[in-house]
């Protein structure tokens, strides 16, 4: 069986990219784990529930099929906080567990996300923590939204990140935290080529 590599992180932290570059790599499947709560989110929003509804949300990730993860309106403002909110309750969490234990039990894999490290599979050989400034990846969002064609305002992508970046490190239910063995990448200063070869070669070295 392939090795399990865990990248966790704060939001636009590049964790995506990287993650998915290294999967390719590595030969591994990837998956980012965010797409389950943002589908989780959706669906309370679909029937017009509150993603803090605990009953509404459990509903929600118990009935999650696979094909949910292909919608097309996963991203934006709307569903990163309905995914922030229903993340910190723990029945969407633990309903949310075997899916992810399963995709990476079939032959290893690169699972982006919060928990990987701490909760998803806390004996992965090679974990990785991938940070950056507020500032920086407000900015890297904001460019992101911009090249969509999307109206953004710079003051107020940096305001929700920090939003939900607090919620997800305050909750009680897996919070936001580096791993006692992750390795700790901040790209702040690093392009996305540099942040890949620093992130392989850590990688690497752990699987060594
Ligand atoms: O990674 P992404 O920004 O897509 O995640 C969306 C939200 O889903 C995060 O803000 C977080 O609340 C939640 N999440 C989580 N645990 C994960 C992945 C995402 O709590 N493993």
């Amino acid at each position: 069986m392939g090795p399990i590599i865990a990248i966790d992180g704060p939001a636009a932290a590049g964790k995506g990219t990287l993650a998915r570059r290294l999967a390719a790599e590595l030969g591994l499947p990837y998956l980012d784990t965010g797409l389950l709560y943002r589908a989780v989110g959706r669906l309370v929003l679909d029937v017009g529930g509150n993603p803090s509804d605990v009953a509404i949300a459990e509903a929600a990730a118990r009935r999650l099929d696979p094909a949910d993860l292909d919608r097309s309106d996963l991203r934006g403002p709307a569903a990163d906080a309905a995914a922030s909110g229903v993340a910190a309750i723990p029945g969407v969490r633990a309903a949310l567990l075997d899916f992810q234990r399963g995709f990476a039990a079939r032959g290893g894999a690169v699972l982006d996300g919060r928990d990987i490290g701490t909760v998803i599979f806390p004996d992965a050989p090679a974990k990785l923590f991938v940070t950056a400034s507020p500032q920086e990846r407000a900015r890297r969002r904001w460019l992101e939204l911009r090249t969509k064609g999307e109206d953004a305002d710079l003051a107020t992508v940096e305001q929700d990140l920090r939003a939900r970046d607090e919620r997800d490190s305050a909750r009680a239910a897996a919070p936001l935290r580096p791993a006692a063995d992750a390795v700790v990448l901040d790209t702040s200063a690093l392009d996305a080529d540099a942040a890949f070869r620093a992130a392989l070669a850590a990688v690497r070295e752990k699987l060594a």
